[in-house]
């Protein structure tokens, strides 16, 4: 296991600095860096600027583009995009495209994933429902086989981004009969087709990244099932692995950090910052360890991935990690911002912010930015379900 970045690897950080440090426009910058919500076309932006770099793809074939990275390189690219806040890269893009390579058809592949590597595209994940959330194998959402295709009818729930979406990748019953793992199928839905009506959810801080999906009578035709029919809980599951390794968020967690110190250094009680205050200063250089303890732990894992050895059985022990980081760091810079941090302005989220206020912008969207982090504990298996996993690892060994 070899723990030290090579002087190739050196070399691959220097280089993914250098493009940021050219390439990433201020504004977008800005805007993450202020906590600000992004909109569909800057994340759209910022993808096509790495894709004309040629650095679109880490996961992807060579044949469509991808750069054929090992997962320390992956880990790189992440880590200085989040330290340099740039827009973080599209999590579904990262998902469905080894979905497609593994087990899309020459044609599904052909169609597909040309167009994902320039985002013409943009996908949601319609897995969740109502009752399905933790227990997604009890899924309803039913797909009924007539002739050349199926006829949908069902409801998704919590599908981020469905709003903006071409297609959904989308998890439906095709057999009612046996385990209920066995009778769910994949399929690939375009969002225009008649029959989808896509309603907005509003999280705590006000966002609109949420939405539920209703299916009535929606027409798929056979050629967008990926896989066997009654075979999709295998791809489900493959699909879930990969989005739960990039959660590890080592990146994330060194900016939270990273702000969590400006918070410190810029608050102040009786004249001193409050990162002078012992009690401020323990909490942060804890925090600061843990994180240390936390990328050491992904380096472990990622050099595991990397020697051939599946990662995935790690992924549930790095998501809830990092989560825990997460959301301890935005809570310790609630801490820091004290009764400024308590008013919530919507404005500062946006582009409407009033620059002469006399209040700052980053101690207003504090609050809304730490009541936003709760749900990370939650997207991509609630912290007590990765609990649940490791257990029956460590139980089965
Ligand atoms: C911000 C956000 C974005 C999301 N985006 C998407 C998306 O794009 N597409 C999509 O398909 N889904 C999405 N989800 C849904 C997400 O996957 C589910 O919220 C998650 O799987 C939990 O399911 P649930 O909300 O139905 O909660 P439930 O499963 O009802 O769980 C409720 C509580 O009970 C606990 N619990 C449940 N079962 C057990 C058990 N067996 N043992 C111990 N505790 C248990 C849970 O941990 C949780 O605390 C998103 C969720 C959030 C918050």
């Amino acid at each position: 296991m070899e723990l030290f970045e090579s002087p190739a690897e050196r070399l691959f950080r220097k280089s993914v600095r250098t493009f940021l440090k050219e390439k990433l426009p201020a504004d977008l910058r800005d805007k993450v860096r202020d906590f600000v919500w992004l909109e569909k076309q800057d994340f759209v932006r910022w993808h096509n600027i790495i894709a004309d770099h040629g650095w679109q793809g880490p996961t992807w074939p060579a044949q469509y583009g991808g750069q054929g990275w090992t997962a320390i390189q992956r880990k790189i690219f992440d880590e200085e995009c989040q330290l340099a806040y740039a827009p973080r890269t599209i999590p579904h893009v990262n998902m469905i495209c080894p979905v497609l390579n593994k087990y899309g058809s020459t044609e599904q592949k052909a169609r597909f994933l040309p167009d994902l590597y320039r985002l013409k595209d943009w996908w949601c994940q319609g897995y969740s429902e109502p009752d399905a959330g933790s227990d997604l194998a009890g899924l309803r959402t039913f797909a009924e086989r007539q002739g050349d295709g199926y006829v949908v009818n069902g409801q998704k729930t919590w599908t981020t981004w469905a709003h903006w979406a071409d297609w959904m990748f989308c998890l439906v019953r095709t057999n009612k009969e046996g385990r209920p793992q066995e009778g769910i199928s994949f399929l690939l839905i375009d969002m225009k087709s008649p029959g989808i009506t896509v309603r907005p959810i509003l999280s705590i801080d006000g966002c609109h990244d949420l939405n539920e999906v209703y299916l009535d009578n929606v027409q798929v035709p056979v050629e967008n099932r990926v896989g066997e029919e009654n075979k999709g809980w295998t791809i489900a599951k493959f699909l879930l692995s990969h989005e739960r390794t990039d959660l590890a968020g080592v990146g994330l967690c060194k900016r939270l950090l990273r702000c969590a110190k400006q918070a410190a250094s810029s608050h102040f009680r009786q004249g001193k910052p409050l990162a002078e205050q012992p009690s401020i200063r323990n909490r942060l250089i804890e925090l600061e360890m843990e994180v240390m303890a936390h990328e050491w732990t992904v380096l472990r894992v990622l050099s595991q991935d990397d020697a051939g050895e599946p990662a995935a059985n790690a992924a549930s022990i790095l998501k809830i990690r990092s989560t825990e980081l997460q959301q301890s760091l935005t809570a310790l810079m609630m801490d820091c911002a004290g009764p400024r941090g308590l008013q919530y302005v919507i404005a500062a989220r946006t582009q409407d912010w009033d620059e002469t206020l006399p209040v700052r912008k980053f101690d207003n969207a504090l609050a809304g930015n730490y009541l936003d982090w709760r749900k990370v504990s939650i997207f991509g298996g609630t912290t007590e379900i990765q609990k649940n996993i490791i257990s029956k690892m460590l139980l089965t060994q």
